[in-house]
């Protein structure tokens, strides 16, 4: 691992970390056979946070050594990946245009999409999320015809440089558990684009090899995220000369607990989201960290791991989505 250095890569610190873990005393109790804490990066500090702010670190410090004055990105109506990139540029003052696909949930004007009004970010609309990158492409193509330097961050930021965020995560969470003084058996959240998962493996290997990661699918796609995965770890290898030699049965994917599609609530999502509201005062999205606590529920239930076991669950931020979403929980 000689040729990785962490610390030497360029990054913009906006993040306020390390983020807290904290012990989910109600609910370990309730499910009296494990331990379970939660690692608060809805906390990270920049738009209402979430993950996508620690892999932007890295992606607009990349944007700026290449002198790039716009970043351009992607994802749904809804999407959290979005206003994270949007916020994080005014903050390192690059503009940002957004290419928006629909969504179920519709066009009004509130959580996500509320905010990025807000922040006065250009938005092109296209109607089906395989539009988009043809339309990333197209407003890239004209920012540069009119003399601008355009950088496309691809969706979710989940790309070899993007990962690099949860690489310095996993970091993180040894150091912490060091000084709370703790082993964490098992670190279980919600999966989409990858690139959380593929940062997490990497920084797995690197820094906190006794951890098992767990991945909750919010959606269709197992087989595609696990390709994704190694696609991002291949390349991150080739650019760093390195071999993490992360074996397939590493690489979790579960696929049981998205109930009908990515974005579509269920009973037992609002039940989830109450439930943990009520127990711990915190607040889990709908569309990511409340099917990933379905799913780690559930897995306790199942005996799935050891009894005692200590188990990390990433709140991954999201939360305006809830605000999105109301009409579900009224
Ligand atoms: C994007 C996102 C995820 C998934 O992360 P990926 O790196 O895309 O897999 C999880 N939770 C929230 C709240 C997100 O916005």
């Amino acid at each position: 691992m000689k040729n990785f250095n962490l610390d030497s890569l360029p990054r913009e610190k906006f993040c306020t970390l390390p983020t807290p873990i904290q012990p989910m005393k109600r609910l370990t109790n309730q499910l009296s056979s494990v331990n379970i804490y939660i690692k608060r990066d809805d906390l990270t500090g920049i738009g209402f946070g979430g993950n996508k702010n620690r892999k932007l670190e890295y992606l607009l410090a990349d944007a700026l050594l290449q002198n790039a004055d716009t970043v351009i990105t992607e994802g749904a109506v809804t999407s959290n990946h979005c206003l994270q990139t949007a916020a994080s540029a005014a903050r390192v003052g690059i503009n940002c245009e957004l290419v928006l696909s629909d969504s179920h949930i519709g066009d009004r004007v509130a959580g996500n999409l509320l905010l990025q009004h807000i922040l006065d970010v250009k938005i092109h609309r296209v109607k089906d999320s395989s539009d988009r990158k043809t339309m990333m492409q197209k407003v890239a193509d004209d920012l540069a015809a009119a003399g601008k330097t355009p950088y496309i961050i691809p969706t979710g930021g989940s790309n070899k440089i993007g990962i690099l965020g949860y690489i310095n995560f996993v970091k993180e969470i040894a150091q912490q558990a060091k000084e709370m003084d703790i082993k964490f058996d098992y670190f279980v959240f919600a999966t989409g684009s990858a690139g959380t998962q593929a940062g997490l493996l990497a920084g797995k290997k690197l820094y906190y090899p006794e951890m098992v990661i767990k991945a909750i699918t919010v959606g269709d796609g197992k087989d595609e995220i696990i390709s994704s995965i190694k696609e991002i770890i291949k390349n991150f290898e080739e650019l760093h000369s390195i071999d993490l030699d992360i074996k397939d049965e590493e690489i979790i994917v579960l696929d049981g607990y998205f109930g009908e599609g990515y974005g579509i609530p269920s009973k037992e999502l609002i039940e989830t989201v109450k439930l943990i509201a009520k127990l711990e005062g915190v607040f889990l999205d709908p569309v990511y960290n409340g099917k990933a606590m379905i799913g780690l529920i559930d897995l306790v239930k199942q005996k799935r791991f050891e009894k005692d076991a200590n188990i990390l669950f990433l709140h991954s931020g999201g939360g305006p989505a809830i605000f999105a979403y109301d009409e579900y929980f009224q």
